[in-house]
């Protein structure tokens, strides 16, 4: 809708499924863009039921993570620049093209797993880690991006959980790095 009214961002984050709510809450982004950076107020609803409008100044943003944590998100204004509609339709597709090509080809997955941890992808640690391919009864680290983890069929909770922890420990031993969920489990 963005891209057909001239409206220029968020074409960056095509193929990123969700709704704004929950972009909103975990700052949804590429390498390149956040939904944060365009977002400059929300209306929200706190645990005591009251409604509060937050300007820019009251939010943050940073990868993967906002300071939207209130009971409800029930609105947000998001300002953005004017563009050609043709040409961020023409990127816009690109993009996607660029997404698809780096997420897996079957199987259910979730995203990525694991948060980059300053400058570098989570992806490129788990394969300098030699953990791609690696699996855990019907759960693989996908072989296109290292930080998907496929669901095959009769993959239970616990072998995925499982892999997690596999991973966290093996680049924490092998590279000093503690990878942090960007996924939440609870
Ligand atoms: C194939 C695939 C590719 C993906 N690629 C990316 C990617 O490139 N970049 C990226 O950032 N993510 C990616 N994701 C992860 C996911 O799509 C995003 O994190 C997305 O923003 C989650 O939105 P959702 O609506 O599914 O939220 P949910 O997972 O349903 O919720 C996420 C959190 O937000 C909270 N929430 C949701 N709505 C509201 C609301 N209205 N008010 C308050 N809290 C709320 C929920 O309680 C929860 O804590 C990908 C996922 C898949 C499956």
């Amino acid at each position: 809708m963005c891209a057909s009214q001239g409206l220029a961002g968020m074409e960056q984050l095509v193929g990123i499924p969700g709704v704004v709510g929950g972009a909103l809450h975990g700052n949804a982004g590429s390498h390149v863009a956040d939904i944060g950076q365009w977002t400059v107020g929300a209306t929200v609803m706190t645990r005591t039921g009251e409604i509060v409008v937050r300007d820019s100044a009251d939010l943050h943003f940073s990868h993967r993570d906002s300071s939207l944590n209130e009971l409800v998100i029930l609105e947000a204004e998001l300002e953005f620049e004017q563009d050609d509609p043709h040409a961020l339709t023409q990127k816009m597709q690109q993009n996607w093209i660029v997404a698809k090509a780096k997420q897996p080809i079957i199987g259910q997955y979730a995203g990525c797993i694991f948060k980059d941890p300053g400058g570098v992808s989570a992806s490129s640690l788990i394969e300098d880690a030699g953990l791609k391919g690696e699996r855990i009864g019907e759960v693989a680290i996908c072989e296109r991006n290292a930080n998907f983890m496929v669901a095959e069929p009769g993959a239970q909770c616990d072998d995925l959980l499982s892999l997690i922890d596999l991973v966290r420990s093996r680049v924490s031993e092998q590279l000093g790095v503690d990878l942090e969920p960007q996924i939440e489990i609870w």
